[in-house]
């Protein structure tokens, strides 16, 4: 019998995730480039301008920054999850560089025209 069936895997949860997609969702709204739907308080005419936010480029930031952070899984027993790593500063500045780098990646080579 397979492990997935015989366990449930819910629990475990990559901790960098959470961090990861937080991160982004600041530093694109510190560089003005509001997502859709949200009303930007963005600066207008900043370097917003070239940073895409289509479904494709934000997902592409995403996984870019998750593959170049440290993993960060625990298992989360009633959203407990959120101590360990996260407090780490270290860590923090990891994501903080990383998320920054996968912007200017996606935004100097995204996957559409
Ligand atoms: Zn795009």
């Amino acid at each position: 019998m397979a492990l997935r069936d015989r366990y449930d895997f819910e629990s475990l949860v990559n901790v960098a995730e959470n961090l990861v997609l937080r991160e982004l969702e600041a530093q694109l709204a510190r560089m003005g480039a509001g997502m859709k739907g949200a009303s930007s308080a963005g600066l207008k005419g900043a370097s917003s301008a070239d940073i895409c936010t289509c479904q494709d480029c934000v997902l592409d930031m995403a996984a870019y920054a998750l593959n170049n952070v440290k993993p960060s899984y625990r298992v989360s027993l009633m959203g407990s999850f959120a101590a360990g790593r996260a407090e780490d500063a270290g860590y923090a500045k990891e994501i903080s560089r990383v998320v920054r780098e996968a912007i200017e990646k996606v935004r100097a080579n995204p996957s559409h025209d």
